[in-house]
């Protein structure tokens, strides 16, 4: 599965915390970025709230992964349903399986308009991220969760 990027590169995210939906730069913005070590957790720009990386997903994208992978999870359950009743049949009992599991089809792709404006924290410039334009400061920096004002 794979989540669209807007034209700089940014990726929505939606925090665990305040719901409040900003973008992140989807891998290393610059070199010295690519020499930081990713860290454990990233702090929400809006309300400085720490979160695990994998706890930004925007309903939109949990949506679009639900949809693409029910399908395939559904063949999986059908293909194991045909092989239990393949080897029911050889001991002589009768099964069949009619029509195959109501599988919906694949959602059509996300798409991510070039909203929000960039913003860098002064103590960690090469993680810029991107936030609402009706949003006022003061934000917060997406590595250390130190407040600073644009
Ligand atoms: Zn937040
Ligand atoms: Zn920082």
């Amino acid at each position: 599965m794979s989540l669209p990027l807007d034209n700089d590169g940014f990726l929505r995210r939606e925090c665990p915390h305040c719901i409040g939906q900003f973008k992140w730069h989807h891998g290393p913005a610059s070199e010295e970025a690519e020499e930081q070590p990713s860290p454990a957790s990233y702090y929400c720009p809006l309300c400085g709230q720490p979160a695990g990386l994998d706890s930004w997903w925007t309903q939109e994208q949990l949506d679009y992964a639900q949809g693409v992978f029910a399908p395939a999870a559904a063949r999986m359950v059908e293909d194991e349903l045909k092989a239990a009743f393949k080897s029911a049949r050889s001991k002589h009992v009768k099964f069949s399986l009619q029509g195959g599991v109501n599988a919906p089809g694949v959602p059509s792709p996300l798409i991510e308009p070039d909203d929000m404006v960039i913003v860098t924290s002064p103590c960690h410039s090469y993680e810029p991220v991107k936030v609402p334009e009706a949003a006022s400061g003061p934000y917060h920096c997406l590595v250390c969760g130190q407040a600073f004002a644009v």
